[in-house]
């Protein structure tokens, strides 16, 4: 393994000698610079793990190198050395990006003790960031696997199922075709929690901030009222909406909260009783509109409520009811990205209410 290497970048020769005497003592592979511009260029090349600043030099300041350190290597640990007057200094190094500080005058088992810890800093640091893209690298195959390997064929299953039963390959006798039908179902539901699902996986992956735009959120309630609506049409539940907000302009995707109402409407009526009714209720707090999403359906206990939103959970009563448990999620995840919040309360066989916060557009000016 190559030897951990640090860098001393300070003017003043004395404490460049003894921190080198001490720190190459220590197996390190130690450089020093005595100037901030020398120095950010030997990080190039030296490429080293732990940089030792002083604050108070001619020329480049420790401030003014600070941050270019860590645009050069964001794991770079960069420790700031500084005399006893310049605390408040130190203070804003570490602002700046300073991992530490080290006040002078320092023994050498302080520098060595702050060394040490800034190299088990920094691998765990670099440790935490693998595994966090070897995660990510899995999602994205598990993504991808999903769609190209279970998707795609059972979409050409799909497709040879309707071939067969437009009768373009030949005839076929009626109980088959029942068959065939009841198959042609089964393999559309599958499809359906298969999109889903990817929906789902794919909402992260969306730098969807870049795109946000303005828009009335009152218009996109009551589009998904009508979406709602024309799916679920047999249904005997009512669906009423009341706005108490001159101005509901938000910013953020308009699809994706199309998505949110939807999905809360379409529970409020498939969990709801015959006769039933789902009030929608808009109104405003200071930095927040707020939508209450009011059912008079089967309600939901106390202990299933925090549990609601983990994907593919469901109650154990709603074998029946068509649903994979991932609704909800996808709720929270858009509400997520858009900076908003659900909060469900609700009480068994009585009805349930999930509110929507999500923050209101800033004027401009506003900070
Ligand atoms: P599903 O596709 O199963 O409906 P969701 O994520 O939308 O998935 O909902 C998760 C669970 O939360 C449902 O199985 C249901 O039990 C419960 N739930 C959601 N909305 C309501 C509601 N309005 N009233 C009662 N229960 C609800």
């Amino acid at each position: 393994m190559e030897k951990p290497s640090i860098l001393i970048i300070d003017d003043d020769k004395a404490i460049c000698d003894a921190c080198f005497q001490v720190l190459t003592q220590e197996q390190y592979s130690v450089e020093v610079s005595q100037d901030g511009v020398s120095g950010l260029e030997r990080i190039d090349d030296f490429k080293p793990d732990v940089v030792f600043i002083d604050l108070m030099m001619p020329g480049l300041s420790g401030a003014e190198i600070l941050p270019r350190v860590r645009e050069k290597d964001p794991f770079i640990m960069p420790i700031v050395i500084t005399g006893f007057a310049t605390i408040d200094r130190a203070v804003e190094s570490m602002k700046l990006g300073a991992y530490d500080f080290l006040p002078k005058p320092f023994t050498p088992e302080q520098l060595r003790i702050i060394t040490r810890r800034a190299l088990d800093r920094r691998c765990a640091a670099m440790e935490t960031a693998r595994l966090h893209h070897e995660k990510e690298r899995m999602r994205q195959n598990f993504i991808s696997m999903v769609s190209h390997e279970l998707r795609t064929p059972l979409v050409a299953v799909m497709q040879y199922l309707e071939v067969i039963l437009s009768g373009s390959a030949g005839n076929v006798a009626d109980a088959q075709l029942k068959i065939v039908e009841r198959m042609n179902v089964r393999v559309t539901e599958l499809l359906k929690i298969i999109d889903r699902w990817l929906k789902l996986a794919r909402i992260e992956d969306i730098h969807l901030k870049d795109e946000f735009v303005e828009f009335d959120l009152s218009a996109v309630i009551r589009e998904s009222i009508d979406v709602v609506r024309e799916a679920t049409g047999k249904k005997n539940v009512a669906v009423v909406f009341e706005s108490g907000v001159a101005n509901s302009t938000v910013c953020g995707d308009r699809e994706m909260l199309k998505e949110v109402f939807t999905n809360l409407i379409g529970n409020g009526i498939k969990y709801n009783r015959e006769g039933g009714s789902v009030s929608l209720s808009l109104y405003e707090k200071p930095d927040t509109l707020v939508l209450d999403v009011s059912d008079t359906g089967v309600g939901i206990s106390e202990a299933d409520i925090p549990r609601l939103g983990e994907e593919f959970y469901r109650i154990k009563r709603d074998a029946t009811a068509p649903g994979i448990g991932i609704g909800l999620a996808i709720v929270k995840k858009i509400l997520d990205i858009h900076g908003g919040e659900l909060e469900i309360e609700s009480k068994l066989d009585k009805g349930s209410k999930f509110s929507v916060y999500l923050p209101k557009r800033k004027t401009k000016g506003a900070a």
